[in-house]
């Protein structure tokens, strides 16, 4: 879609007056689903809804609203796919809750992009690439909510170890560190449940295929 806006001309990259609102407002949507959830629910409450059929069969609700959505749900994802046509990664960088969540993560994450001022010739490369849109040449350490770690900034910096990836104290590490930090994170997490029988549902298949043959009728709790 980028790409496609690129050449069309029509990409477009909100003045900082109009970004910054727009990116707060997926910390918003966070913290009004945290503070229903953490706030206004009972333990007993999330007990109840995180066993009940609804929540159970969620999956399968959700699919079915994205095979037949409603006229408002179908209009609003029509101008989420045309805008992102002209506002790179709209849906992600200004609504999505999700990653909301991942970039406080990142806050605190180990790995951080490091830039040498020394040695940067200010050819933007960087900035134009970086599909969260982050000014990087006017930073020495790139701790923002914003990135994703996706490492597309140190990949085309013409500069050797310009751009690089490290950990706190150290100026560079391998770019291959941190998809395995990341393999590894998951491929233990995955021992450790299947070590403690909690990788697999405890629902009898039977139990989900009931639920499935009546899906549309259930209701949220
Ligand atoms: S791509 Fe590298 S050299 Fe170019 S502005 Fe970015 S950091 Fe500097
Ligand atoms: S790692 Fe990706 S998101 Fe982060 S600054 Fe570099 S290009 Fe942007």
């Amino acid at each position: 879609m980028e790409k496609t806006g690129r050449k069309l001309k029509i990409l477009w990259q909100p003045p900082i007056w109009l970004d910054l609102p727009l990116l707060s407002l997926k910390y918003l949507l966070l913290f009004f689903f945290l503070y229903l959830i953490a706030w206004k629910m009972t333990l007993g409450q999330i007990e109840s809804f995180y066993t009940s059929p609804y929540n159970l069969a969620v999956d399968a609700k959700m699919l079915l609203f994205f095979m037949a959505p409603s006229g408002l749900s179908a209009g609003i994802m029509i101008f989420l796919v045309i805008i992102s046509f002209v506002i790179r990664n709209f849906w992600c960088r200004y609504l999505c809750p999700y990653g909301a969540l991942l970039g406080l993560l990142a806050l605190v994450g180990p790995f951080q992009v490091k830039r040498d001022q020394e040695t940067c010739i200010d050819c933007k490369k960087c900035e134009k690439t970086c599909p969260a849109s982050i000014s990087l040449t006017t930073r020495k350490t790139i701790r923002t909510g914003e990135c994703i770690g996706c490492t597309e900034c140190v990949s085309v910096c013409p500069v050797e170890d310009c751009l690089t990836l490290a950990l706190p104290g150290k100026k560079k590490n391998s770019i291959l560190l941190l998809p395995a930090a990341v393999l590894t994170t998951f491929f233990l997490f995955y021992a450790v449940s299947l070590g403690t029988g909690h990788w697999y549902s405890e629902v009898p298949p039977e139990v989900m295929k009931k639920f499935y043959s009546i899906i549309a009728e259930l209701p949220h709790p």
